[in-house]
């Protein structure tokens, strides 16, 4: 297998662009697409200040790696989830990575911001661990960016990532869930930060392609709560398809976005954002998503402290009866 480029001896072959690469025509064909996605969805420019969701994982790294190498303003943020070693680990590769090559890294941890961390949260709240994680993650990416003075908010969704929720709001008719699928969600005014996704072109493979070539140490392991959720399933069944089909997965949602997309758009977003009454936080509601969460959290686990003490209380008194 020989590089179509220069001839050499191909380190990466890309069946859906019936390609192959050396390692400097790879990097090169990598940052290339990188920056022609920034380019045609406009996504940010030289001025603008990003913020980076950074897990500690391939997607994250590498996208703030290429971010930087191309000279754009990027810091990072990492939110510690405590789930465990995972969550641990995370943290290390994003804190060595920053110190490493000089950049920023903001870090927020939601145990010490509301006394519970995503384990404890989603036990309390009797729900899958992804839905109180996912909506956390995007609340305080937003807040962390709006508050810090930054433009644009940067995640490194890529195209299995996309093609997975894709198939998932497909399968369940998540029509307003479609409507706003896009690699470029813009800011509607107040306190909303725009919000990019400049991997969303690249696979999984290519990002960790990217990744180990540069050197970047990121955390290997799976989030243990990625395990049960259903987008693996999802990502299991188009690899299956692209297999067969090379290219199958970026024609899903190159079309999904030019052709079905706009005409879901049309009225699936009538709703009028404004300030939540709790945090000033963009919402449709009065409270907040996240607001509402938090809030029947605590209220649930003050309940259930209550309840042991009286328990307590009730088994000492039996006891002091007994003796
Ligand atoms: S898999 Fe679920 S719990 Fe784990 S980091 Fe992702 S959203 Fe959070
Ligand atoms: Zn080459
Ligand atoms: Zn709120």
């Amino acid at each position: 297998m020989r590089c179509i480029k220069c001839g050499e001896k191909a380190i990466m072959e890309l069946p859906r662009h019936n390609s192959a690469f050396c390692k400097p025509d790879y990097l090169e064909y990598f940052e290339t697409q990188v920056a022609r996605v920034i380019r045609r969805h406009r996504m940010f420019d030289r001025n603008d200040r990003i913020l980076v969701g950074v897990s500690g994982g391939k997607d994250s790294l590498s996208l703030w790696h290429v971010l930087a190498r191309m000279g754009y303003k990027a810091a990072g943020l990492h939110i510690h989830l405590g789930i465990g070693e995972y969550s641990s680990l995370s943290y290390e590769k994003a804190l060595c990575f920053s110190r490493q090559r000089g950049l920023e890294l903001f870090t927020v941890d939601l145990a010490k911001e509301h006394g519970m961390n995503v384990t404890e949260l989603s036990r309390t709240l009797r729900r899958a661990p992804c839905s109180g994680c996912g909506l956390s993650k995007r609340y305080i990416l937003n807040r962390e960016a709006y508050e810090r003075g930054f433009d644009t908010v940067a995640t490194g969704h890529n195209l299995d990532d996309e093609t997975a929720v894709l198939l998932g709001n497909i399968l369940h008719w998540q029509i307003r869930h479609l409507a706003r699928q896009s690699p470029v969600l813009p800011s509607t005014g107040g306190r909303l930060v725009k919000r990019v996704k400049p991997l969303f072109m690249l696979t999984e493979r290519e990002t960790a392609a990217y990744a180990l070539l540069h050197g970047i140490d990121y955390i290997v392991e799976e989030c243990p709560n990625a395990l049960k959720a259903k987008s693996l399933l999802y990502k299991d069944a188009l690899a299956r398809i692209e297999a067969e089909s090379p290219g199958a997965k970026q024609r899903f949602l190159t079309h999904f976005l030019q052709d079905a997309q706009p005409r879901l758009q049309v009225g699936a977003d009538d709703h009028v954002l404004r300030d939540c009454v709790a945090c000033g936080q963009p919402t449709t509601a009065e409270l907040c998503a996240f607001c509402r969460m938090w809030r029947q959290a605590s209220e649930r686990a003050e309940k259930r402290k209550r309840y042991r003490e009286t328990a307590s209380a009730r088994e000492m008194k039996t006891a002091g009866e007994q003796s």
